[in-house]
């Protein structure tokens, strides 16, 4: 017999074999080939559980598009080139993004885009969005694994995808660091609970010792395998990577697993499949890994700071140029949206990592 929902399949896996981690409980629901939440929810945007930059505004692919470009021009231009993006939701960022750049025909002939998307509805959505003579000319391709990637010079962008990357929590106790697990209460529903195996010391930050019992550390090992592989093609080929989402650069401690439904936040172990589920993203261990792929030129700012660096202001300046009241409001409205630290601005971060004798642009203002 089916499970009916998937409520009930996870409970019957944890029956059988015991808690799972919370990276295999997010698995599940994000990829379970029937429930799973990119299969089976229209997530992202207005009408969707949440809206991410690119549906924001128009010009935040505009100015990455521009980033992209001048990220090329640093590296000496090199022909061919892949620009990937990783997790492309919607397609919207990428569409923004290559209206921005195709008038730069040198960019443009040397550009391989590809676009590394593991939902097949996601993908549809997003052929059905970008210019239809570069999807069938091959100029845009799909892939599903990073790992797959073509060899060669490399401009990365990712928006909102670390995030979803399945992450663990470990909780103080007196015996040591303990994962966290998903189990069953007596009255079988989901419930956290304290596994019997412990992180390792030298994965924790240093200061752990000081902090009380029942603190909570997240660890993503999965997330830092990501980084290590963009950094190493970079490494190897040349290049840079741009990662945006929300999170901390400095690691720390504190329960941010989430689920976003309606635009509003809901209990992650609630309704499994249904909600996107997420924790901030600790940009420290991720720069450590680039680090230790061999790249010195690893560079962090808010978003608020990296898109005014970019000519944000500029950009909204031109876009409302010559239009009515309405409209010039609407971009204001976006900018705020944006940049303003009490909206997306601050809790939004942007790590840059790039080959070692480039200084990618965006960062005059966060680095002496
Ligand atoms: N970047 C988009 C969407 C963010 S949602 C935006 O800013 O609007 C996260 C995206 O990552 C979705 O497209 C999801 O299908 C994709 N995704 C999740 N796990 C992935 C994986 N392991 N590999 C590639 N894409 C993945």
């Amino acid at each position: 017999m089916p499970a009916k929902t998937l409520l009930d399949k996870i409970k019957h896996i944890i029956a059988l074999n015991g808690p799972i981690s919370i990276a295999e409980y997010m698995h599940i629901c994000m990829a379970d080939p029937e429930h799973g939440y990119y299969k089976t929810q229209e997530a992202i945007g207005r009408q969707g559980d949440f809206i991410t930059a690119p549906e924001v505004s128009q010009m935040f692919g505009e100015l990455i598009g521009i980033w992209c470009i001048t990220t090329w021009q640093q590296l000496g231009k090199p022909s061919p080139f892949c620009l990937a993006e990783l997790g492309p939701g919607k397609g919207t960022l990428m569409q923004d993004l290559l209206r921005a750049t195709k008038n730069n025909s040198e960019f443009m002939n040397a550009a391989q885009v590809v676009l590394v998307e593991t939902s097949d509805a996601l993908q549809k959505i997003q052929k059905s969005k970008l210019p239809k003579d570069l999807v069938e000319s091959g100029k845009i391709k799909w892939e599903i694994d990073i790992n797959k990637l073509p060899q060669m010079p490399v401009i990365f962008v990712a928006n909102e995808f670390f995030d979803v990357v399945p992450f663990r929590q470990y909780v103080k106790k007196q015996s040591g660091w303990h994962e966290i697990g998903i189990g069953l209460s007596p009255d079988n529903t989901l419930q956290k609970m304290a596994l019997a195996n412990q992180i390792e010391t030298s994965q924790l930050p240093a200061n752990a010792a000081d902090e009380p019992e029942g603190a909570i550390f997240e660890h993503a090992p999965a997330r830092e395998a990501i980084m290590q592989t963009l950094a190493e093609q970079i490494n190897n080929h040349s290049g840079a990577a741009l990662i945006v989402d929300y999170g901390h650069l400095v690691s720390g401690f504190g329960d941010t697993f989430q689920a976003m439904a309606q635009h509003a936040y809901a209990d992650p172990l609630a309704a499994p499949g249904e909600h996107d589920l997420t924790s901030h993203v600790d940009f420290q261990p991720l720069a450590t890994a680039a680090q230790a792929a061999g790249l010195q030129s690893v560079h962090t700012a808010t978003q608020g700071e990296f898109l005014l660096n970019l000519g944000l202001l500029e950009r909204a300046g031109n876009l409302g140029r010559g239009k009515d009241e309405a409209d010039q409001n609407r971009i204001r409205s976006e900018v705020e949206r944006l940049a303003a630290p009490d909206q997306m601005g601050t809790l939004f971060k942007v790590t840059a990592i790039a080959s070692s004798d480039i200084k990618p642009a965006g960062f005059e203002t966060s680095e002496q």
